[in-house]
């Protein structure tokens, strides 16, 4: 019999001698980065197809080394990328990446630590745990809130209505699930809500018949009213009310839906309330912004997105719900390789979520809190409320400007329409002006249509965007549509 030849020594990864050479080129990298951003064109003028065709078809065969990789990353990707950490970045909304949250998440990737369950890294488990308890007290929230970080709104909200319907049909997926053949589940949400609460609805199972758009207010809020007719409505139908979604800041206006009469409604029928904070939930480390959620503590859970205005790196969404056994229950699979003897004792996050693999995710809103303070973190907050507050005094004062919806926070909604200009001709002017905006490369904002009339959105809050980017993006707005 021949002897096994001995194993050869095969680990050729990057050697930590390596990596700190190289890590501080990168540290180097995103620093003079973030330094020369405000110089840069907001928007990349790149086509589709150019960073494609500037890349080879197939993986190289042999070692070309990091060099080339940093190379290629100011060669042919960097021209193809528009800012969102530019100070002229007014586009959908801000998604900070603070710098202290950016070293929290390398330190995550570094570690490559997955918490399968509390037992493989308790660590992440417990920092995750405290992080979103820190951030709820910073809300406003009472301690009877439990949270748990996800990727995105989206897999919140998705997985809020998986709880609502687990709910209403007593744990349906234990048995027929949607198969079952009962009275169809019903849920509720504006007319003004986010396209991911559609998408959660499709994908819980619920189907596009049975998700309701309520009619809004004058200010873009649910009308209360009306979301009570239609959950009667349905009653009385012989269907089953089961979820009602209310947005506190819509993506296009940061309309308020009223809570408490959102509630109510919901209570009456016994439905569960999701709120969907995502963007606006930043705003409540301010006292005087609670106002605009209140009732929220009558929700059965919330979305927030410290991703997105407070200057989390994403991905970092905050899911709270009050019955965290009803969430476990739904999510839970629980097969014997994952089973550890602590498993009575604490979180095990993956009953929380729809992966099993979980990152050290809280390290990035963690460095976020800790090394700023609550109180920096709301100064800059009021410093993007003034700011936007004065765009829309601006805006009010220059006829034939038109601010189109209430300024809560820190959207501006606003058209220029000059005398005799109506229907499409309108939208065309609002289009045209918009993109010479954008030709200029010295700002980005986004349209939107309201009650099927263009737009456009000013959301002022990217970290770097002080008083002097507001003006200059007034003097902006006023020569293009002149
Ligand atoms: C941004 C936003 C979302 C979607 O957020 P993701 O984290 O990208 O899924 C949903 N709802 C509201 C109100 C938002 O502002």
């Amino acid at each position: 019999m021949q002897p096994e030849p001995a194993a050869e020594a095969a680990d050729t990864s990057m050697s930590p001698e390596e990596f700190r050479r190289l890590g501080h080129r990168v540290v180097d990298w995103i620093a003079d980065y973030r330094a020369r951003v405000a110089a840069m064109p907001v928007q990349t003028q790149t086509r589709p197809g150019d960073v494609l065709s500037a890349l080879p078809a197939a993986a190289p065969e042999h070692p070309e080394g990091f060099d080339a990789v940093l190379r290629d990353l100011d060669t042919v990707l960097l021209p193809a990328l528009s800012h969102w950490q530019h100070p002229r970045f007014f586009a959908y909304f801000p998604s900070n990446g603070d710098l202290a949250s950016v070293l929290g998440d390398f330190l995550s990737t570094g570690l490559g630590a997955l918490g399968l369950s509390w037992q493989t890294a308790p660590a992440l488990t417990e920092l995750e745990q405290r992080a979103t308890e820190w951030l709820a007290q910073l809300c406003g929230l009472s301690p009877a809130w439990r949270g748990v970080l996800q990727d995105t709104a989206s897999t919140c909200s998705f997985l809020a209505m998986v709880c609502a319907r687990e709910r209403a049909s007593g744990h349906g997926a234990a048995h027929a699930g949607m198969q079952h053949g009962g009275a169809p589940l019903v849920v509720y949400t504006s007319c003004e809500a986010h396209s991911s609460i559609e998408k959660a609805a499709l994908l819980a199972g619920f189907g596009r018949e049975h998700v309701r758009k309520v009619a809004v207010d004058a200010a873009r809020a649910m009308d209360a009213a009306a979301l009570a007719a239609a959950m009667r409505a349905d009653a009385a139908a012989g269907l089953r009310p089961c979820a009602v979604v209310a947005t506190t800041g819509t993506t296009a206006t940061t309309a308020m839906d009223p809570i408490t009469a959102c509630a109510e409604a919901a209570d009456a029928h016994g439905a569960w309330l999701h709120v969907d904070a995502a963007m606006a939930g930043s705003a409540m480390l301010l006292p005087e912004c609670r106002p605009l959620w209140h009732g929220v503590e009558r929700a059965d859970s919330i979305v927030v997105n410290p991703h997105k205005w407070l200057g989390a790196a994403f991905d970092c969404s905050v899911f709270w719900v009050r019955d965290d056994e009803l969430l476990v229950r739904a999510l839970s699979t629980n097969p014997s390789y994952l089973r550890t003897e602590a498993d009575g004792r604490v979180r095990n996050y993956r009953d929380w979520s729809i992966a099993l693999g979980r990152r050290f995710r809280a390290l990035k809103l963690w460095s976020l809190l800790r090394t700023h303070g609550a109180e920096r973190l709301r100064t800059r907050l009021r410093r993007d409320l003034a700011n936007a507050r004065w765009l829309a005094a601006q805006v009010e004062a220059t006829p034939p400007w038109r601010l189109l919806a209430p300024t809560p926070l820190q959207t501006v909604v606003l058209r220029h329409e000059p005398p005799g200009l109506a229907g499409d001709e309108l939208d065309r002017h609002t289009l045209a002006w918009l993109a010479r905006v954008h030709a200029t490369g010295a700002a980005w904002l986004t349209p939107t249509q309201l009650d099927g009339r263009w737009a456009v959105r000013a959301s002022i809050g990217a970290l770097a965007t002080e008083r002097a980017d507001v003006a200059a993006l007034w003097r902006l707005l006023q020569d293009a549509a002149h």
